[in-house]
């Protein structure tokens, strides 16, 4: 078998938008992207919806946008793909790591302890599609004595007058928190677009506003456009309609927008991306927790609850008792036999650039649990259920190979240490 970790999905309709955008012969932003707005905006609820080149550049976007800079500081998980910490950086501020929970996402309560005067705004991961406990994060930013805290130094700072909870949804279009979709649970939810998500426009993020009434959401609209068209006050559209060819540049922008022949991949997915793509998705979540039930050494990921719902964006096992080589190990194993797996994520700390920051794994115990026994399985709309089973064999097998190893290793005396297990 040849089993890809994350293909994108490439069907006759996506094929056919993208064709239509090249014969339309409007290629850069233009109504493919006003449409892909429009039905995220439809989907997720929420005020405005702008599209953008990257997930990474859409949350650079928003810090900038709230004044974050130098001396500032930001919260973010210590487990989460490193871009959540580099927008951060970009802006000149700091990113001030906290451990996870079990379930993967930030902890609330050591969010709670890393507050400061110089706190801007939390940036919360849903990982793998799982909504952090936005319930306690809100009440966080609302309590009090935090917003006694905040110190306003921006015109937005001032409107909004507490820290910012963003949303790293990168994994999340879909998720569900309270029957509703989670982009509605913080002011500014970002999806990425990126190639191996749920919906993919090549490269491309969007950006979505909730914020309080003090804020005009079409104004923000507005003014977000501009930003990402380097704070010119037209964009290439209506400059290029007869004599709208005069425009000026209002501020120091950015140039980040989304074209349109990126958007036409993603419009065609998520028009089946509720009623096809998504329950596809958890099918194959559903056939894999069948699958390893009965295994005393799994731990089945966080994928749906009385609040919560997963968009089931990854499968992220955790394997009891396993070290990070065996889990390695497992990995080349899966690889021979045609599987590709993954592993979500090396926690920040363990790279180089937040090593020479000063950051360490050593801080972050959880981060480190869950990183050293996780696998992540392919999991996509285009998985057949044969691939599926094929998949959780391996799985099985590959994993009793090391655990025996392992215990073989033990009974013989070489290693007297047990072998820490994931908390369930
Ligand atoms: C993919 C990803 C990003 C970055 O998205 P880009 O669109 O590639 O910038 C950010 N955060 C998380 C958790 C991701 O998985």
């Amino acid at each position: 078998m040849n089993i890809p970790f994350s293909p994108p999905f490439i069907d006759q309709a996506v094929v056919d938008q993208v064709l239509e955008t090249l014969n339309d012969k409007w290629i850069t932003t233009g109504p493919k992207v006003k449409a892909l707005e429009c039905e995220i905006k439809a989907i997720t609820g929420t005020d405005e919806v702008i599209c953008v080149n990257s997930w990474t550049s859409g949350a650079i976007l928003m810090l900038k946008w709230f004044g974050v800079k130098a001396g500032d500081e930001v919260i973010v998980p210590a487990y989460t793909y490193s871009a959540t910490a580099l927008a951060v950086l970009h802006c000149g501020a700091t990113p001030v790591m906290v451990d996870v929970l079990d379930d993967f996402n930030i902890d609330p309560e050591k969010v709670q302890a890393a507050i400061t005067s110089k706190t801007k705004a939390i940036i919360a991961v849903d990982i793998a599609g799982w909504p952090c406990n936005y319930t306690a994060l809100k009440e966080l930013i609302n309590h009090v004595d935090v917003k006694k805290k905040f110190k306003c130094q921006s015109d937005k700072q001032s409107l909004l007058k507490r820290i910012l909870l963003i949303s790293d949804a990168a994994h999340s279009i879909g998720s569900l928190y309270y029957d509703k979709p989670a982009a509605q649970m913080c002011d500014v939810t970002i999806f990425s677009f990126h190639a191996v998500k749920n919906i993919t426009t090549a490269e491309g993020g969007a950006i979505c506003l909730n914020l309080p009434a003090a804020f005009d959401p079409q104004e923000e609209y507005n003014y977000l456009k501009m930003y990402t068209l380097n704070g010119q006050n037209k964009d290439a559209l209506s400059k290029s309609r007869g004599a709208g060819w005069r425009y000026d540049i209002l501020f120091q922008g950015l140039k980040i927008n989304m074209p349109d022949i990126c958007a036409a991949i993603g419009l065609a997915q998520i028009r089946k991306y509720n009623q096809e793509l998504l329950p596809q998705r958890k099918k194959i979540a559903q056939q894999y927790c069948e699958g390893f039930q009965q295994e005393d050494w799994f731990v089945a990921p966080p994928l749906v609850s009385t609040q919560r719902e997963s968009c089931y964006h990854l499968f992220p096992l955790r394997v009891k008792g396993l070290t990070e080589r065996q889990r390695d190990q497992i990995i080349d194993d899966l690889a021979s036999l045609g599987i590709a797996s993954n592993v979500h994520f090396i926690p920040m700390p363990m790279l180089t650039l937040f090593k020479n920051l000063g950051y360490k794994i050593e801080d972050y115990p959880m981060a480190y649990q869950n990183y050293v026994c996780e696998i992540s399985l392919p999991i996509y709309p285009q998985l057949t259920a044969t691939e599926v089973e094929f998949i959780i064999t391996s799985v099985i097998s590959c994993v009793h190979i090391q655990l025996n190893s392992h215990l073989e290793i033990d009974e013989g005396g070489f290693s007297g240490h047990k072998q820490m297990a994931v908390a369930s």
